[in-house]
């Protein structure tokens, strides 16, 4: 798929097989970088699920995945108001969503934010961390980033295809 040449294309790619493709960053800017790239590679209605435990990193990709959308504002975790909006210039792409749902306690509290609509729509970009929480609302054309934590400076991130 398009998103797991990423890995390739920043020499990353450790591992490969046909479901899904593997690396490791040795450093918080690695894992930027990586999100950076994959920003450019965004056309518009793409829903990324971003799997792993506190730490892991998926806050980390999302900066750098911003920083590519061009959005010079600091991202920061949403984890306490669960979505946070940024408006892009882009012609095409005109809304990046960054979802922390860490904090929910049932899936209608992500219906409320009118999540479903948001998925929809090919203006946007949501970005959902700990998606577990909403699995009955993810739709099947995910984009599935897991991240696991290794070290202290090593986190391992896994494209599903
Ligand atoms: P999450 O959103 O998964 O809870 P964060 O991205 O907020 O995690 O936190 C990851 C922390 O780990 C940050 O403080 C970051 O600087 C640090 N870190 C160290 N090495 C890495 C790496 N290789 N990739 C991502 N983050 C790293
Ligand atoms: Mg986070």
């Amino acid at each position: 798929m398009w998103y797991t040449a990423i890995l390739e294309e920043t020499g990353h790619l450790a591992l490969e097989n046909r479901k899904m493709k593997t690396t490791i960053t040795t450093s918080f800017k690695e894992t930027q970088k990586i999100g950076e790239e994959f920003a450019k590679k965004l056309k518009g209605g793409e829903v990324l699920a971003l799997y792993g435990d506190l730490g892991s990193g998926k806050t980390t990709f999302m900066q750098g995945l911003a920083k590519g959308l061009g959005i010079e504002r600091n991202i920061i975790s949403p984890t306490f108001i669960i979505m946070r909006t940024y408006h892009l210039k882009g012609e095409v792409l005109k809304n990046l969503y960054h979802l922390d749902l860490y904090r929910i306690e049932n899936e209608s509290q992500a219906v409320e934010l009118g999540l479903e609509e948001l998925m929809e729509d090919s203006e946007n970009i949501v970005a959902i961390e700990w998606p577990e929480k909403i699995e009955n609302l993810m739709p099947s054309n995910k984009i599935t980033i897991y991240f696991t934590y290794l070290n202290d400076d090593k986190r391992e991130i896994r494209i599903d295809n």
